[in-house]
């Protein structure tokens, strides 16, 4: 049987996540479908494996007070991370078309097992 990125009949869910000690807690709804893991200066020093969805998907339920905003080159992507444990659990930007969007951590995900998800490697090196 070939190979496929992820179960395509994987449902789209509500997941909670967050940073590590608590403060920062969010929900996402996805199906997980596109879980990019990216070679650039910022994901591979976090090991980020990204899921990228519309803002209206992603609530942030507490913890804005703790974020710390970090960018780097374009200052394109928020790469927030929580002040007082250091994770970055998510990141806040803006899609091609303008629409914003939200990258989510995988690895934040509350209850996940990462054994079933198939990254993509994506080339943010190169860019
Ligand atoms: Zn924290």
């Amino acid at each position: 049987m070939p190979e496929s990125s992820n179960d395509a009949r994987r449902e789209s869910k509500t997941y909670s996540g967050g940073c590590h000690c608590g403060r920062v807690r969010y929900q996402v709804t996805t199906d997980l479908a596109s879980v990019i893991e990216c070679n650039c200066s910022i994901c591979s020093r976090r090991g980020h494996w990204l899921n990228f969805v519309p803002a209206e998907q992603f609530k942030l339920l507490q913890g804005q007070d703790a974020l710390t905003d970090y960018q780097f080159n374009k200052h394109i992507i928020h790469h927030n991370f929580c002040s007082v444990c250091g994770v970055g659990s998510f990141a806040r930007g803006k899609n091609a078309d303008g629409s914003p969007m939200a990258a989510i951590n995988v690895r934040c995900l509350d209850d996940i097992d990462l054994a079933s998800i198939k990254t993509t490697k994506f080339d943010g090196k190169s860019r």
